[in-house]
């Protein structure tokens, strides 16, 4: 205690040493290592402390622990003293007992002598007082009796003697024992206890030579610190001067700065405008080029021509049979693409068209040469691509082909998708599809909820002179996956209404309308293109005897419409005044997409085999008829041999409408021998 005494005043003096240090004025020098140092010495002073503390309580616990042994040897010490005590009693009363004992025997020895006497004397006078002798007798044996008692008697209070003596002895052995122990627990405690201090001593050294060296450390470190501070000062002097130094920079930095950004911003803004000048003066060119682009088409368009015709030939079929009339009489020309030669009845006939396609071209053949049509339809022009040919000559294979290689139709949406797809940075499109039927010249809409119900066509309220279909369907689409969907529909709604759907529509034209339209990003400018794609119905001749009532009624509308078409196509090609579209339901209905600056192409679908030539004849003379319209009275194709063979075809408009002019040139037999209400008489070789 007195060394921990020492201690305290020792740590007290190192506190106040410590406080008076603090109190002297520190100069600033945060985050330098002599702080640190000082710090770390400051913790090491609190563990110390702590460890003190620690030691304290060591100590206090260890007193404790010596008060407890000293009141239990107390408690031992009385214990034993109880046990003496009861020990002393216990001798006493034995050696009263023994001494009783001892007084009874010699009061019993010294009662026998009278008892032999009497019976000496019983035996000298027993004569006289056998009586006496026999009462002294009984008392003799008496006493006898009572001496033998007496001798048990002493007997047991010997064994209970010897008894008490070996309980003494017993006793004895045990408060040695307990004295033996006592004095063991009582060395152990001393043991105990001077081990104890001994470890108190030594840690308090311990913990005051710790206390010294790190106190003797704390003060080196006091030392090296000060030393370093006044290295220090001096630093501390250029770092202020440069601090102020920089004060003053940073006082000038925002007015420098603004100068800056001004400076910035000019260019910045120069910059900006040449960048807009450049944008306008692309902007500008870039109209020019579309204008360019516009004229270049129509340019192309006219020389061309706006209508091309060529025709397809289809591959020999099973349907077609065996023998004679199964054979091909359909030849090429290897050199030119554009010849056709047919064996007629053994006449060999030539026509040439803007292309003609052998059995062997494939769909993607066939379509290559329209792609182009339908890419115009995005830049905003009309299209119609028409398949015109008898029955079974392939215009719904080549319009709409198989699921597993598909015709024009879907390979022109696939198209679209595509080129609307690249485009999408600079324009917005919206692509929809309607489906419609023209059958003995009512419209339906075959997308249509209702597909019984007539159609009509209107002018636009609107006062544009467009014409619309109130009440047709039209199906916005985005993917093949919609284009399937609509075609399955459309199909469906066909042959709930149709049982006998290829007969159907063999006598009825079907329509597909894509409506393409644009909105350039950038300039806001708006385009809609509309592409027709169009399976007419068959272009066979029904034989006026064999046709009655609805057959014949059928084939009247057809042939009127497909004359009509002629006409129409006659008309623009040789650039009218009047087109009479309004003959048949199917003009009228693509007035929008025949006139202007849009585009047809007709597909003439022909049947190669030799009973059909009658038909294939009649189908290339329209074929070639509509395609030379245009070339008028200058440029007539007189070269071709097949011409003469034509001068039989007879052209009639389907109503009464003003004899075009051009017509003349390009049907020279028309107008003779004309039979109204008759296909035959209509459109049939005058021979
Ligand atoms: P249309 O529609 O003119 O009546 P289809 O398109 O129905 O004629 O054709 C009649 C048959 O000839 C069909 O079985 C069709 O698959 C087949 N066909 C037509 N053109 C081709 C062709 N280019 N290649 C193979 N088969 C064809
Ligand atoms: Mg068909």
């Amino acid at each position: 205690m007195v060394e921990n005494e020492q201690l305290r005043q020792e740590l007290r003096r190192c506190e106040v040493e410590l406080q008076e240090l603090r109190a002297q004025p520190v100069v600033p020098c945060e985050g330098c290592e002599h702080s640190q140092e000082s710090s770390q010495l400051r913790d090491k002073l609190s563990q110390l402390q702590l460890e003190v503390a620690e030691n304290k309580g060591m100590l206090s616990e260890l007193n404790l622990e010596v008060q407890q042994k000293t009141d239990r040897l107390a408690e031992v010490e009385l214990r034993l003293k109880d046990c003496l005590a009861e020990k002393a009693q216990e001798e006493e009363r034995l050696s009263r007992r023994l001494r009783d004992s001892h007084e009874t025997i010699a009061s019993l020895r010294a009662q026998s002598p009278p008892v032999k006497y009497v019976i000496k004397t019983v035996e000298v006078e027993s004569s006289k007082t056998k009586q006496a002798l026999s009462e002294s007798q009984t008392r003799n044996q008496h006493l006898q009796e009572q001496v033998a008692m007496q001798r048990q008697v002493l007997k047991e209070m010997e064994q209970q003697l010897q008894n008490s003596h070996q309980l003494t002895v017993q006793l004895r052995a045990q408060i040695a024992m307990y004295e033996a122990e006592l004095e063991r627990a009582h060395g152990q405690m001393l043991e105990e206890m001077q081990s104890l201090e001994e470890d108190k001593n030594r840690a308090i050294e311990e913990a005051f030579a710790r206390a010294q060296v790190e106190m003797k450390a704390v003060h080196e470190n006091l030392a090296g610190v000060r030393t370093n501070l006044l290295t220090l000062q001096p630093a501390l002097r250029t770092l202020t001067n440069d601090y102020n130094g920089l004060k003053r920079q940073v006082r000038g930095f925002p007015l420098l700065l603004q100068e800056a950004l001004r400076s910035v911003k000019a260019e910045i803004g120069q910059a900006i405008e040449e960048v807009n000048s450049n944008n306008q003066e692309l902007l500008r060119k870039y109209r020019r080029e579309l204008q360019l682009r516009k004229k270049c088409h129509n340019e192309l368009v006219r020389l061309k021509g706006n209508i091309r015709v060529i025709a397809r030939v289809r591959p020999v079929t099973k349907e077609d049979g065996e023998g004679p009339e199964a054979t091909n009489a359909v030849t090429f020309d290897p050199d030119d693409d554009s010849i056709i030669h047919l064996l007629h009845k053994g006449k060999p006939v030539s026509f040439e068209l803007d292309k003609v396609f052998s059995p062997w071209a494939s769909q993607q053949d066939v379509f290559q040469e329209v792609q182009a049509l339908i890419t115009s339809c995005i830049d905003g022009f009309n299209v119609c691509i028409f398949a015109y040919g008898q029955t079974g000559a392939g215009k719904t294979y080549t319009m709409e082909g198989t699921p597993e290689n598909p015709g024009i139709n879907q390979r022109a949406l696939q198209l679209l998708f595509s080129e609307v797809q690249e485009k999408a940075s600079d324009w917005q499109y919206n692509i929809t599809v309607s489906a419609a039927e023209i059958y003995n010249e009512v419209l339906r809409d075959l997308l249509g909820k209702e597909p019984q119900e007539k159609l009509e066509i209107r002018l636009c309220p609107d006062g544009s002179g467009q014409l619309y279909v109130p009440g047709l369907t039209e199906f916005q689409v985005q993917s093949v996956d919609d284009i399937n969907k609509v075609f399955e529909f459309g199909y469906n709604n066909r042959t709930t209404e149709f049982t006998n759907l290829n007969e159907h529509s063999s006598r009825s034209h079907a329509l597909l309308i894509v409506t393409v339209r644009g909105v350039d990003c950038s300039t806001g400018l708006r385009t809609t293109g509309k592409l027709n794609l169009v399976d007419l119905a068959g272009s066979e001749r029904v034989g006026k005897s064999g046709a009655e009532g609805n057959r014949l009624r059928e084939a009247q509308h057809i042939n009127r419409s497909l004359s009509a078409l002629g006409d129409v196509i006659a008309a623009l090609r040789s650039r009218q005044g009047h087109v009479p579209f309004r003959n048949s339901k199917l003009t009228y209905l693509l007035q929008d997409s025949l006139s202007g600056d849009s585009k047809t192409l007709m597909v003439v679908q022909v049947s190669p085999v030799e009973k059909n030539t009658s038909e294939t004849l009649y189908s290339l003379k329209f074929a070639e008829r509509v395609r030379s319209v245009e070339l008028g009275p200058g440029s007539r194709r007189t070269e071709l041999g097949s011409w003469s063979s034509q001068e039989h075809l007879e052209w009639e408009p389907a109503c009464q409408t003003p004899q075009p002019t051009a017509r003349a040139h390009s049907a020279p037999g028309s107008g003779t021998s004309s039979r109204p209400g008759s296909i035959r008489r209509k459109l049939q070789p005058s021979a």
